[in-house]
């Protein structure tokens, strides 16, 4: 049964809502805030927002899903903040109130919303079949082509903006990259499922491929569910609950009792994605009303790691071991706002990396704060993402890198298509920290 809008800010626990007192310890970490210096766009200033709605003293009105909109949901306030406010709650929440009101709507919005939410990203075969089409138009000739003989503008004006800036698609995609099973031996030391995603499944397929690469060779047994549908993150953190829900029940009925792959066999289900596993473990949160599945959305979120998380808790019994690069490497790593905010993954990736013999390491300035990607937030707000993405690319440049891993697609896609436009840093390389350490099993 639909909420209304109000409501949902109102059926929010009260004791979440009232527990933020207020110190301002986040306010220096908040992108925004640091950016204008007003409250409204600060945490405490949203929290503080969302609670007179709740209170019926303001109105849920287009200014309030403005301030929604305009916050970066990069969760670093969460780190900050001494009251363990969950403010990711409170902000997919808040959105989702909005986005019932059509607070934000147009036509065009309203559209590109439909599109990618809930046709492609619900239909996994469709959206796989657009992206080789996409990967076809992407092939340097046939896109010179395009441009030259002037079909570009044959397409909307939306689109023409948004090509340039697209993910490259780059089949073949994981079901062809990676078998159902893949293990070393009979002997594994634990049985693991990895996801494979939706956007990182068409354009970084070799990054599933190379975890799957890395977790065998740490001695775990590998199951790949084929034709899997996206977990619906991008739905929880743009206010479509609704269609969040209908994914994650999808995704937990691949792990049913009475399929092939029931999720009681697993030791552990393995993301790589940091803004997809943010989401993916708080399934028991988004499906508590739901008599049929909460208790299996608990179990989902107990089983769930990050890629790097799980790694790294199995190096000691694990017998996985790194050879030195060919030639000298300086890597650096930025951290994904949901794995380092809203996963808590912080020295994981890193400590892995410099299990890579003879590779230089060079700390990032401000690893913590968000490059812009975001999402679609470098779509919505282009103006402070630029922001954003220019702090980072200066302290990216101060570390004279060869390399820089990054654990989420968004981010790699995004500062990938920046550094290429970047005098001094066309040659850096982008890479998931998985890739980097596939490329040196010993
Ligand atoms: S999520 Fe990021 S931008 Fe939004 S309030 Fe928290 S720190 Fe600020
Ligand atoms: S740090 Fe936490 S408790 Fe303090 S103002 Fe920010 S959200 Fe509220």
């Amino acid at each position: 049964m639909d909420q209304q809008p109000l409501n949902l800010l109102k059926s929010l626990d009260y004791s979440v809502v009232q527990q933020c007192m207020h110190c301002g310890l986040c306010l220096p970490t908040c992108p925004t805030y640091v950016e204008t210096g007003r409250e409204r766009n600060s945490p405490r200033g949203r929290i503080a927002l969302m609670r007179s709605i709740a209170d019926d003293t303001l109105p849920l009105d287009r200014a309030f899903a403005e301030e929604m909109d305009y916050c970066v949901g990069c969760l670093a306030c969460t780190t900050a903040c001494p009251a363990g406010v969950d403010y990711a709650h409170l902000l997919e929440t808040a959105r989702a109130a909005s986005e019932q009101e059509d607070l934000l709507s147009s036509p065009m919005r309203s559209f590109y919303r439909w599109v990618g939410m809930s046709v492609l990203m619900k239909n996994p075969r469709l959206m796989r079949w657009a992206a080789r089409a996409i990967a076809i138009t992407q092939k340097p000739a046939i896109r010179s082509f395009i441009y030259k003989s002037g079909l570009i503008w044959l397409a909307p004006k939306t689109l023409r903006d948004l090509e340039p800036k697209s993910p490259i698609m780059d089949p073949p995609f994981s079901d062809s990259r990676i078998e159902l099973c893949e293990k070393i031996n009979a002997n594994a030391i634990k049985k693991v499922a990895v996801l494979t995603g939706c956007v990182q499944d068409i354009s970084y397929a070799r990054v599933n491929r190379a975890t799957v690469d890395v977790l065998v060779a740490a001695g775990c047994e590998v199951i790949t569910p084929r034709n899997q549908s996206c977990c619906g993150s991008l739905h929880a953190h743009n206010g479509e609950i609704d269609q969040a829900r209908e994914l994650a029940i999808r995704m937990l009925d691949v792990f049913h009792e009475e399929g092939p792959h029931p999720l009681s066999s697993f030791d552990a289900i393995i993301s790589n994605a940091g803004g997809c596993g943010s989401h993916l473990r708080h399934y028991g949160r988004l499906l508590k009303d739901d008599s049929k599945y909460a208790s299996i959305a608990k179990v989902w979120d107990s089983k769930l790691r990050d890629a790097q998380e799980f790694l790294h808790e199995l190096l000691t019994a694990s017998q996985i071991a790194f050879k030195s690069p060919a030639d000298p490497l300086n890597v650096t790593y930025d951290a994904s706002c949901h794995l380092i905010h809203g996963q808590k993954v912080v020295n994981q990736p890193i400590d892995l990396i410099k299990q890579i013999p003879s590779i230089e390491f060079t700390p990032l300035a401000e690893s913590d704060w968000c490059c812009g990607a975001a999402g679609v937030y470098a779509i919505t707000q282009p103006d402070q993402a630029q922001k954003l993405l220019d702090r980072k690319l200066e302290h990216l440049r101060a570390t004279k890198a060869d390399v820089l891993a990054t654990a989420n697609p968004g981010c790699m896609h995004h500062l990938a298509l920046a550094c290429k436009e970047d005098a001094q840093l066309q040659s850096l390389r982008i890479v998931h920290p998985m890739e980097l350490l596939a490329e040196h099993l010993a």
